[in-house]
């Protein structure tokens, strides 16, 4: 379905809906109630007409994500199931605005209808319209995010699903991270799918894009997250030191990102590499990590030349320290580290991160917002530098 243009959809039978599918949207009008469908995520509102022209009533009933969706004309927004044999039509508008608060969840209908009209009793969600727009930018977009079981990569695809996107849900051995990431974004109605591999290994790598194209059979946005970070002396570095970090964090991106833009499509795509402010703050019995990040604000850069012409843009995100499972687990976010303190009161903003910190700028630089803009290295670090 393309977004964009409003535009009638025939008409077919509701019972045809068996499970998610892409591009099936379908109303159907019951007296004083006007019932929507949509079998997969919409970004867009959905304004739908009254059939009847004594009825003509044009009405915005709601941002839809997937699900089945009844508004009643009392502006209350029902999810439900059902199965009817009806006519409907449906017209959508990218122009209409519509937000809807999942947070308010009412207990009972407004006004429920009577008789067949009443919807069964379930998740009923107030419907507005006006400000407070509730935003879709990456709507029909498949996006890939390594590393994404758990820390930095995990907000990053609860973000990219949020804002309309399918995620794949990468992760080498935390099988039971993934799937609780996954699970929290299909709980809140967004689609998403893990798939192990580790991405140092080409084989890997490919059963990645495999998996992805099965599943959504597209590629349009890769997070290249996935990254070890390890600080020792200069007399402790060692041949396996050095690839470990650099046979994830610079090879290993380097081989995801050859894959992914395989799989982009004629309208270009999207990559963010997350880097790290050490590529430039450089600190001490960091020589090999911040080298590997030295290198992925190199490749972001000359990638963006490269790959420029074909619409595919590279920006990276440098974050700062970042409280995660990861630096919980090398103990350098403890309260009573000394490498946390001194992160702090070397921050202007006088504190670490956290995953929310960073996220929302992948959704900035993957969706058309930042259509104008290739080859940057953000800083998200709190003005450390
Ligand atoms: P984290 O909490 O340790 O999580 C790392 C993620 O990467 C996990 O999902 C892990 O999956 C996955 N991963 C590790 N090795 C992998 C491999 N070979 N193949 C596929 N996935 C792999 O890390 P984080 O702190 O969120 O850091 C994420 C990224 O941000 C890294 O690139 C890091 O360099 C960068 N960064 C972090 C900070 C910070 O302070 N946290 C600051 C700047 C930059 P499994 O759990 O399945 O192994």
């Amino acid at each position: 379905m393309t977004i964009g243009r409003s535009r009638e959809i025939e008409s077919v039978r509701l019972k045809n809906f068996s499970g998610p599918g892409r591009s099936k949207i379908a109303t159907s009008m019951v007296h004083d109630s006007i019932w929507a469908v949509c079998m997969r995520e919409a970004a867009w509102p959905i304004i739908a007409y009254l059939l009847r022209p004594s009825q003509v009533n044009k009405r915005q009933v709601g941002t839809a994500r997937y699900g089945i969706l009844c508004a009643n004309l009392d502006g209350w927004l029902h999810k439900l199931r059902f199965d009817e044999d009806v006519p409907w039509r449906l017209e959508f508008a990218r122009s209409a605005r519509a937000s809807c608060d999942r947070n308010r969840r009412e207990p009972a209908l407004a006004n429920p209808g009577e008789g067949r009209n009443r919807p069964p009793n379930d998740r009923i969600v107030k419907f507005s319209t006006g400000s407070n727009v509730m935003s879709k930018k990456l709507a029909e977009k498949v996006a890939v995010v390594t590393g994404a079981s758990k820390g930095i990569g995990a907000e990053i695809a609860k973000h990219l699903a949020a804002a309309g996107a399918s995620v794949v849900v990468n992760y080498a051995s935390s099988s039971e991270g993934a799937n609780r990431v996954v699970n929290e974004i299909t709980e809140s109605g967004g689609k998403a799918i893990a798939v192990q591999a580790d991405v140092s290994q080409p084989a890997d790598i490919e059963k990645l894009f495999r998996e992805t194209m099965k599943a959504y059979d597209r590629v349009d946005i890769l997070v290249n997250n996935a990254g070890i970070y390890e600080f020792a002396p200069i007399e402790e570095v060692t041949a396996e030191h050095f690839h470990r970090q650099f046979d994830l964090n610079v090879l290993g991106l380097l081989l995801v990102t050859q894959q992914a833009i395989k799989h982009f499509g004629s309208a270009g795509g999207n990559i963010v590499n997350i880097s790290s402010v050490v590529s430039t703050n450089t600190p001490p019995e960091s020589s090999v990590y911040s080298a590997t990040k030295a290198a992925v604000d190199a490749i972001t850069r000359s990638l963006a030349k490269e790959l420029g012409p074909r619409k595919i843009r590279v920006n990276s995100v440098n974050p700062g320290m970042v409280e995660t499972e990861g630096t919980a687990s090398a103990g350098i976010t403890d309260s009573d580290s000394d490498f946390r303190k001194q992160m702090e009161q070397t921050t202007p903003l006088g504190r670490i991160g956290q995953p929310n910190d960073i996220a929302p700028a992948v959704v900035f630089l993957t969706s058309s917002d930042s259509d104008w803009l290739t080859g940057e290295t953000l800083y998200i670090s709190g003005g450390l530098r």
